[in-house]
């Protein structure tokens, strides 16, 4: 993976506006790329390319922590010997009560190393966020931001890198002629939550054109009349995926008899063979 870092130390010379050009480019020259915007005190990558809003996933993420403190557990005068332990000024006593300003307070633990009530205990606050989405130019765009006032923005920075290596890992790794997204609910019976269209879009998106979603199989309706088709269907299947006797007749709601019969026809003509994954038995396709 090739990562061109656009970086500057004045605000204002025009990085978002290169790097959203060089990425909308590099897509175009049919380049797989994945855009990160690493800015989090000011993220604008997805204003350039007018992608506002409507993104795929939103995390919350938590980068830093700040004291809790319990007054339970102080009192007035040993409240008064936490506060100087502060170097941000962010401890202050008020009505005998030891109190954080939060928006001062750069969470490094001292108070909590410094009390010697054991009355501070640092805490992880969800502070930032991280967001992705497909773009229209088909490329992903992650970007993240740290909430206002909170501190942490070099772990927001790693977090956004981690989710853009994903991706990246996901394009490098597989580079087929023709990607199959097989997504029939499995084991036979067992609701899954399958992704949504969107998911499923982007994702094909994202392993570029050769990908296409195998989502539908011939399914016979309850009751329905001799199975013309079933030898076929049950072939269709099995040359998609390996299957069960019960994930063929949930599948194909057909009766589980006639489906045995089929898979005897194959059998015995070698077209398919039997195999067994943890005490389970699946047909599968005879290469
Ligand atoms: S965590 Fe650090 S900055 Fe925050 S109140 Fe305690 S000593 Fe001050």
């Amino acid at each position: 993976m090739k990562k061109i870092a656009i970086i500057s130390g004045k605000g204002g010379v025009g990085k978002s506006m290169l790097a959203s050009s060089l990425a909308i480019l590099f897509s175009q020259d049919k380049h797989k790329i994945v855009a990160v915007d690493c800015d989090v005190d000011a993220p604008n990558l997805a204003v350039w390319l007018n992608e506002i809003g409507n993104w795929d996933e939103k995390r919350k993420i938590s980068v830093s922590e700040k004291p809790l403190i319990d007054n339970n557990k102080i009192n007035s005068a040993q409240a008064q010997k936490c506060v100087p332990k502060c170097k941000f000024k962010a401890l202050i006593v008020e009505n005998e009560k030891l109190k954080l300003n939060y928006f001062l307070c750069e969470g490094c633990g001292a108070c909590e190393f410094f009390c010697p009530q054991g009355a501070i205990k640092m805490k992880a606050v969800k502070n930032g966020e991280i967001k992705i989405k497909n773009t229209k130019y088909n490329f992903p765009l992650v970007s993240g931001h740290l909430f206002p006032g909170e501190t942490g923005s070099g772990k927001v920075v790693s977090e956004i890198k981690q989710q853009a290596e994903k991706f990246k890992k996901i394009i490098d790794k597989i580079n087929p002629d023709e990607i199959q997204l097989n997504l029939p609910i499995r084991p036979s019976g067992v609701k899954l939550s399958l992704p949504s269209r969107k998911t499923i879009e982007m994702v094909s998106k994202i392993l570029g054109k050769n990908a296409k979603a195998v989502v539908k199989f011939s399914i016979k309706k309850k009751g329905g009349k001799a199975y013309g088709n079933l030898k076929k269907d049950i072939f269709n299947f099995l040359k998609v995926r390996p299957a069960t006797l019960e994930d063929l007749t949930s599948s194909l709601n057909a009766n589980s008899t006639e489906i045995v019969k089929q898979l005897y026809w194959f059998l015995e003509r070698k077209k398919i063979k039997e195999s067994r994954s943890k005490g389970t038995k699946y047909f599968v396709i005879n290469d």
